[in-house]
């Protein structure tokens, strides 16, 4: 695609931090780790940051270090990465799916309510597409029925909901795959304000080693290398530029395809800080057109478009038909999966690329049957 949806876009001084690595002999996880932790807390203002080899096993070990007591139930939302619900498998726990906010596309307060049954002890909500959730009625629900809070962070570092950050909330997770904000290839890491909970997820990293062969918890080796946290490094310094860029195409594009009938444009919430991680629009089944065919004639002219995400969870056999899975009614999370189309948001796109895409969708609209 001449316009890509998503683009791994690294300044400059990554090569030279990364042959500097390769240089000092100290390949796996030191000194670059603990400095991308640190720049990282500081950038969210956060107590403790732990890196991890990836954003799924960030969740995994946020769940386990939550200590929860076997077949705990966990409510999250069926429209979302699989690796969320993944986690919560490989965590030792159940899943019970509540509906989302078509608004936000986020985790809803009521229906998460709604869902909590007697062994749920954990709420997990996935701040999508570079928006948090309605943090502060989640939190509501939370506290009313006691529940722990991890937050699946993935998309959207440095997202804020009332000032207060994506990760800040509950027990943060983050993803530093290739296509996220910020990248680091594969890597994770976790957020947490309590440093006991911070100690835990630093031995569970490390074959559950508090000091040398001195094992103390049942950990896995998750580490991230210092080649990986010295590619993400660099991108710190650049993340906030990166983020005006996106928030500017998106509201380029918002302009562009206000009007258009039959598409729904994503927007930014009430107190909300979007990082604009995608654009996705919702092309409503009544208008004639499906999002198969914007997307379609957007590849014509080379224009890139993501499907984040086709399906529900629970419509996938293994997890639907799994005993430790609720799915539920879910019929916002349903439409919305079955008319979400992302468009091409990040730094990279040009202001002309923008108005490219936007008669793409245009004259994709008017199409109609
Ligand atoms: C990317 C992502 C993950 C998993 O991260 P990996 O680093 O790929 O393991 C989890 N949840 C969401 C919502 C994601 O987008």
């Amino acid at each position: 695609m001449r316009i890509p949806v998503s683009s791994v876009d690294l300044p400059e001084d990554v090569a030279a931090e990364v042959l500097a690595v390769l240089r000092s002999g100290q390949l796996a996880q030191g000194a670059r780790v603990a400095a991308l932790e640190s720049g990282v807390a500081e950038l969210m203002n956060v107590r403790n940051v732990v890196a991890v080899s990836n954003g799924t096993t960030a969740l995994v070990a946020a769940l386990r270090s939550l200590r929860l007591p076997p077949e705990s139930e966990v409510v999250t939302s069926p429209f979302t990465f699989v690796a969320t619900v993944n986690a919560c498998l490989i965590a030792g726990l159940r899943v019970r799916f509540a509906d989302i906010n078509p608004d936000d596309f986020a985790l809803d307060a009521s229906a998460a309510a709604r869902a909590i049954g007697p062994s749920t002890r954990c709420l997990l909500p996935v701040h999508l597409y570079g928006q948090t959730g309605d943090m502060n009625a989640l939190m509501r629900v939370a506290t009313e029925h006691g529940l722990l809070v991890v937050e699946d962070a993935a998309q959207a570092l440095l997202a804020t909901s009332e000032g207060k950050f994506a990760g800040t909330w509950g027990t943060g997770c983050f993803s530093l795959y290739a296509t996220k904000n910020l990248t680091s290839g594969e890597g994770g890491l976790i957020t947490t304000d309590d440093d006991e909970q911070a100690s835990w997820l630093r031995a569970y990293r490390n074959q559950g080693m508090v000091q040398q062969y001195v094992y103390e918890i049942l950990g896995e080796n998750c580490r991230l290398t210092d080649i990986q946290a010295a590619i993400a490094l660099p991108q710190l310094k650049t993340y906030e530029q990166n983020v005006t860029a996106r928030r500017e195409n998106a509201r380029l594009l918002q302009e562009g395809l206000d009007g258009v009938s039959g598409l729904h444009i994503p927007r930014e919430m009430n107190g909300r800080h979007h990082v604009w991680h995608q654009f996705t629009v919702i092309v409503d089944p009544a208008s004639g057109v499906t999002r198969d065919q914007v997307a379609d004639g957007l590849a014509r002219r080379g224009i890139g478009a993501g499907i984040y995400y086709p399906r529900l969870l629970g419509d996938y056999p293994h997890i639907g038909t799994d005993p430790r899975v609720t799915v539920g009614n879910t019929p916002n999370a349903a439409s919305i999966a079955a008319s979400c189309l992302s468009l091409p948001v990040h730094p990279r796109v040009t202001p002309h690329q923008i108005d490219e895409i936007i008669d793409g969708v245009r004259s994709a609209m008017e199409r109609r049957a």
